[in-house]
């Protein structure tokens, strides 16, 4: 993490095989091969401290804790993101048309966002645990 280019496009450009030496066997499937970590069995599922959600990847800032919501699906669950950190594309994959999201930083997967959440975004951001990194807040309550 601690070499990480200032340049998005360099971290978006690197090869399979770099991220494959530097993440772990699980991050590395679910961010970079578009993977689904199963529900209820993730890091974050469940986590309600306070703090922020980086890229497991990069180390971009992604989401808020306070926009996070308990879904009941399983998943880490937000009804928005961080400034100008993530961006979706359509993901006709499995016979369905979802919009999947992406870190906008490093292009890791993170995944999908439907129009079914709650005020004030109507927004439900889908996440796997596996393409997230918490860092507490312990200042803020
Ligand atoms: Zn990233």
């Amino acid at each position: 993490m601690s070499n990480a280019s200032n340049q998005p496009e360099d971290m978006k450009n690197k090869p399979k095989s770099y991220w494959q030496q530097k993440l772990e066997p699980n991050t590395f499937f679910v961010t970079r091969c578009s993977g689904t970590e199963a529900p209820f069995t993730g890091k974050y599922w469940d986590n309600h401290l306070p703090g922020i959600y980086k890229c497991s990847n990069c180390g971009q800032p992604l989401f808020d804790a306070k926009d996070k919501f308990d879904s009941g699906t399983g998943w880490p669950s937000f009804t928005r993101f961080e400034g100008d950190s993530v961006e979706s594309r359509t993901d006709n994959s499995h016979g369905m048309q979802r919009e999947e999201v992406v870190c906008k930083h490093c292009g890791a997967h993170l995944g999908h966002v439907f129009e079914d959440g709650p005020e004030p975004t109507g927004l439900r951001y889908c996440i796997n645990s596996a393409s997230l990194d918490f860092h507490e807040d312990k200042v803020r309550k």
